[in-house]
């Protein structure tokens, strides 16, 4: 009996290596590193420093003194653990004090914080709508939407990427026996580029259909005060009723939220599994993203001179004959094709000080490997040109 027991695990585990080895053989294995020190321009890796365009850090708040101040004097007077989940006794008053400054940069009735977007989205999708619905994603959209709808039991389809015509037809051919949810990325993560969201809410609103936008990455970065997609488009709660944020980007925290009425909130709070059945976050991150709110609201200069680095880099790219994206946001990834190359090309930026991570299927289709280049309010001019500089040489 133990033998068979044995020789069982040991297939199995004979099993697994034979994919690892296969993974790595296309160069698809993912490693990871050991960073010493905050996330900043710098990053410090076995003893040496790299001037970093890897990271989501996009205003240079990961590392800011008043939201270090902010966690620390929580710590002190609300204790470090977050204790239960939300809905037992584990909601501070500065998970109140985040949700309603959110709520404000959201220009939405109610906020409900999440421990992280990934969370958030599989909640949201599956207290929204379940078996006898129907959803439409973005082809290009996360793998947290992508994973929350196969998680949900609707009816699951993608159209093509920014294809409306596409999703109408999608739409169309769909009865009107269950909930429809849109879901979206407001800014595309490996790509950088914007969905057209004003014509997805006319067609969500043709179509009786919930439209759900996860702006991850547009949060804090567009929009006058920060408020995202939704604010740069000026669309109202009506017109874009779900709206999802992380606090791990931008806003240099951790954590996520969705934003809504009352109604989709309370929705939330009584049947999103990934809230209820979780732990709550530490009160000090709660604490550190209200005060991330206020900086990201106040000091809109962080938002101008990201603006002004892209568009250094952009002139600078189009100059070298890169291949850039249609993006004029922090994400400027440069498309190489295969595999190897964009390996090649990381390390080679990397032995010249510079750390890009090459991105690879299945994060983004095949034969679209690419860096990932992000920029960060805390760059310089000068960093800048010597990415450009290193890019050159490559
Ligand atoms: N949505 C998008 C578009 C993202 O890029 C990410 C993070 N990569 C997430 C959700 C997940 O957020 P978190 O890291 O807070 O889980």
């Amino acid at each position: 009996m133990a033998d068979t027991l044995n020789s069982t695990a040991t297939d199995w585990q004979q099993q697994l290596q034979q994919q690892l080895s296969d993974r790595r053989d296309a160069n698809l294995y993912r490693r990871r590193i050991t960073v010493d020190g905050p996330q900043g321009r710098l990053l410090h890796v076995e003893g040496k420093q790299y001037l970093s365009f890897c990271n989501n850090d996009y205003l240079g708040l990961a590392n800011h003194p008043k939201i270090k101040a902010a966690a620390a004097q929580a710590i002190e007077t609300d204790g470090f653990g977050g204790g239960a989940s939300h809905l037992v006794c584990g909601h501070n008053h500065w998970h109140h004090l985040a949700e309603q400054k959110l709520a404000q940069l959201t220009g939405r009735d109610r906020v409900l914080l999440f421990s992280t977007g990934y969370m958030a989205n599989l909640g949201a999708i599956n207290a929204l709508v379940g078996r006898g619905d129907f959803i439409f994603q973005d082809k290009l959209n996360h793998a947290s939407l992508i994973d929350g709808a196969l998680l949900s039991q609707a009816k699951f389809q993608r159209y093509r990427h920014n294809d409306l015509p596409h999703l109408e037809r999608l739409l169309e051919k769909t009865p009107d026996t269950g909930r429809k949810l849109i879901v979206s990325d407001g800014v595309f993560s490996m790509d950088g580029d914007l969905p057209r969201l004003p014509e997805l809410a006319k067609l969500a609103q043709q179509h009786n259909a919930i439209l759900m936008v996860d702006d991850a990455h547009g949060f804090g970065t567009i929009g006058a005060t920060g408020g995202g997609i939704a604010e740069q488009c000026n669309l109202n709660q009506q017109q874009l009723p779900v709206l999802v944020g992380t606090l791990g980007k931008a806003f240099g925290c951790f954590g996520a939220f969705v934003a809504g009425s009352e109604t989709v909130i309370e929705t939330l709070i009584q049947q999103a599994r990934s809230y209820i059945y979780t732990t709550s976050m530490p009160p000090s991150t709660a604490a550190a993203i209200a005060q991330s709110v206020d900086l990201v609201m106040e000091q809109s200069w962080r938002r101008d001179k990201l603006q002004q680095l892209i568009a250094r880099f952009r002139s600078g790219a189009q100059q070298l004959g890169l291949q850039l994206m249609d993006s004029n946001t922090p994400i400027q990834p440069i498309l190489l094709g295969d595999e190897a190359t964009a390996i090649a090309a990381s390390e080679k930026l990397k032995a010249a000080g510079l750390w890009v991570t090459a991105i690879r299927p299945p994060t983004v289709p095949k034969g679209t490997s690419r860096l990932r280049i992000t920029f960060s309010a805390d760059h310089s001019e000068a960093d800048i040109d010597r990415l450009l500089s290193a890019l050159e040489k490559i």
